[in-house]
């Protein structure tokens, strides 16, 4: 299971085509340090590289954090960071569900996209549930978790070791074997 993190945002703009005043986009995150650009009257964007002014700029990185997928947030001392309406300090952790309003200019939700990593058995390994080692056949397809751990979730005998467990033995992240959104703002439904 991988993060394909993303921040869903809504802006407050008088001309929306939906005519409901809020533009909505959404904006997906790299795995790796990114920075938000917000400015009044344009749309919000996310650039993976560094900007030549990283002080003016919000900067997000994805980190795994006690299980749990989380967003950090950094930002220049001089810009103001909303947190779930509370005043956020420099450095932020933020997850699941959570939004934040950076610089008044747009509302961000943090949606996490899950890809489970499923794929052939490591070699000379064993499963930590049922512990018998992982068979070399074509038709043994194993669960990895974001921590490393490898489950059976088929094989040849039948064993189905992610399916028959909640949550990772070793880190206790979910395990989930759709790809999707576990969560989406209210907006998404509608
Ligand atoms: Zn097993
Ligand atoms: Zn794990």
């Amino acid at each position: 299971m991988e993060p394909g993190p993303l921040a869903p945002a809504q802006r407050r703009t008088p001309d929306a085509a939906d005519g409901s005043g809020v533009q909505r986009y959404v904006l997906p995150l790299p795995g790796t340090v990114s920075i938000l650009r917000a400015f009044p009257c344009q749309a919000p964007a996310v650039h993976a590289e560094p900007l030549e002014s990283p002080q003016h700029e919000l900067i997000l990185e994805p980190v795994l954090r006690d299980s749990r997928f989380r967003l950090a947030l950094v930002k220049p001392t001089n810009r103001k960071l909303c947190i779930n309406g509370e005043r956020a300090p420099r450095v932020s952790l933020v997850g699941e569900g959570d939004q934040f309003e950076w610089d008044d200019t747009c509302v961000f939700h943090v949606s996490i996209f899950h890809v489970p990593q499923i794929g052939p058995a490591p070699t000379g390994r064993s499963c930590p549930i049922c512990f018998a080692p992982f068979a070399a056949a074509a038709d043994t397809v194993c669960y990895r978790c974001p921590c490393g751990t490898v489950l059976h979730l088929s094989d040849a005998t039948g064993l189905e070791c992610a399916r028959a467990v909640k949550s990772c033995p070793t880190c206790k992240l979910s395990i989930l074997l759709q790809e999707g959104y576990t969560w989406l703002p209210e907006f998404c439904h509608e």
